[in-house]
């Protein structure tokens, strides 16, 4: 890329290696910071798998983007030749009051999904591995399935790279501020002075912007490997994601990826923490909820965490994203607060990002993530 480059992205975790592959892949002369590699393991995006889904039960407003995402990680897939996506199916399971179940029908009912409702005793035949209480039901949707997220953060800035990109690893960026003429950047000891920024830094969010950050809470979220004795029984093809809501929890859990074991977590739930001071142990108590849930309702997985981690979730206070502007100048915008729920859309929000920085609008239906929405009045 001869040109300086217009847009500066800072992090490239999920949302800023999306961001910067849209900008490169129009030809907008781009530079990405992260301050450590693509990919790695400390903030919210590591853990080998991330679940997406259509059929979207925290609002049906996501659907459309759900659906564009599946686009663009089947682009990036072919683009890249990463194996980012597994179909494998998803199963969202409940009583049919709970907000998983009444969620989901809302969400296929306004999109006409395509779906299967199937009573306990249903499950029992096509999904031996499952155990439901007696008036629990599921939602079957085909096209949900698994995305394996350090490859695909690594696949999309490279990718970015190979279309023009600047990416510079390894450097924190330590300061940026807007004026009327562009945002001044200051990185790795250098000062980079570009028409926009994007601000993708996840979990660090809270620091590095106090005045936006004071509305998130950034939460830490234990995830658990539990050996399973066949298999076949839980290969992708066998086995769907799924979402389970019993006793006030949502749990959910993946096909196996090794051949040995699967994964298991307990959605939302995690205490409050800060990404600087995390305690990245995990502790027995973290892990007790999960062997219950596993002990209860399923079969053939041997309540034994052999592996576990930690990673972070940053939520807002309504459990939707914050994308936009941070200012009335409109040359800094942020991607964050995404609550635990946004790594299957990354590549969307990358694309609206791209928009926003290069034509200050979108088509897509942002003002309902304004980071305005939370300003006191
Ligand atoms: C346990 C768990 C399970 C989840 N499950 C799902 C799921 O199944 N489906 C789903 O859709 N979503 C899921 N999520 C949520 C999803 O993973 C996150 O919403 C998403 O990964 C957030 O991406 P991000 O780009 O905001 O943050 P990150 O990927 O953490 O990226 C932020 C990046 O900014 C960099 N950075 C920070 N500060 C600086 C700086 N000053 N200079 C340079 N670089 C900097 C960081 O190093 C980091 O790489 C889950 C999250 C967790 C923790």
């Amino acid at each position: 890329m001869s040109r300086d480059p217009a847009v500066a992205v800072v992090g490239l975790g999920a949302m800023g290696s999306a961001t910067l592959w849209q900008l490169a892949a129009r030809g907008v002369p781009a530079i990405g910071f992260e301050q450590f590699e693509p990919g790695h393991d400390r903030g919210s995006s590591h853990g080998e798998s991330r679940i997406i889904r259509t059929a979207y039960f925290e609002g049906e407003q996501y659907v459309p983007l759900a659906r564009r995402a599946f686009e663009l990680w089947e682009r990036l897939q072919r683009e890249s030749g990463a194996g980012v996506l597994i179909r494998t199916g998803g199963l969202m399971i409940g009583a049919p009051g709970s907000e998983v179940v009444t969620g989901t029908r809302h969400s296929v009912e306004t999109h006409g999904l395509a779906h299967e409702m199937l009573d306990a005793e249903e499950m029992v035949r096509r999904y031996p591995a499952h155990r439901l209480d007696g008036d629990e039901v599921a939602i079957l949707e085909e096209p949900a399935g698994v995305l394996r997220p350090e490859r695909a953060i690594r696949a999309m800035a490279a990718r970015a790279a190979e279309l023009g990109a600047l990416v510079r690893t390894g450097v924190t960026v330590e300061q940026v501020e807007e004026t009327d003429a562009g945002v001044s950047v200051v990185a790795g000891g250098e000062r980079y002075q570009v028409d926009q920024a994007v601000i993708s830094v996840g979990p660090w969010l809270p620091a590095f912007l106090p005045g936006l950050g004071r509305n998130l809470t950034v939460t830490r979220q234990v995830m658990a490997w539990l050996p399973i004795a066949d298999p076949a029984a839980f290969a992708p093809d066998r086995f769907p994601i799924f979402i389970h809501e019993a006793d006030s929890h949502q749990a959910y859990g993946f096909p196996t990826l090794d051949g040995e074991t699967i994964k298991i977590a307990i959605h939302r739930e995690g205490e409050a923490t800060d990404v600087r001071t995390v305690d990245r142990s995990v502790h027995p108590a973290d892990l007790a909820p999960i062997r219950e849930f596993v002990e209860r309702y399923l079969d053939g997985v041997i309540p034994t965490v052999v592996r576990s981690q930690v990673c972070l979730y940053t939520n807002t206070p309504d459990g939707h994203f914050m994308i936009g502007p941070v200012s009335d100048r409109g040359r800094m915008m942020v991607l964050g607060g995404f609550s635990g729920h946004g790594f299957k859309f990354a590549p969307v929000i990358g694309e609206i990002a791209a928009d926003l920085a290069t034509v200050g609008r979108t088509l897509r239906l942002v003002a309902q993530f304004d980071p305005q929405r939370f300003a006191a009045p």
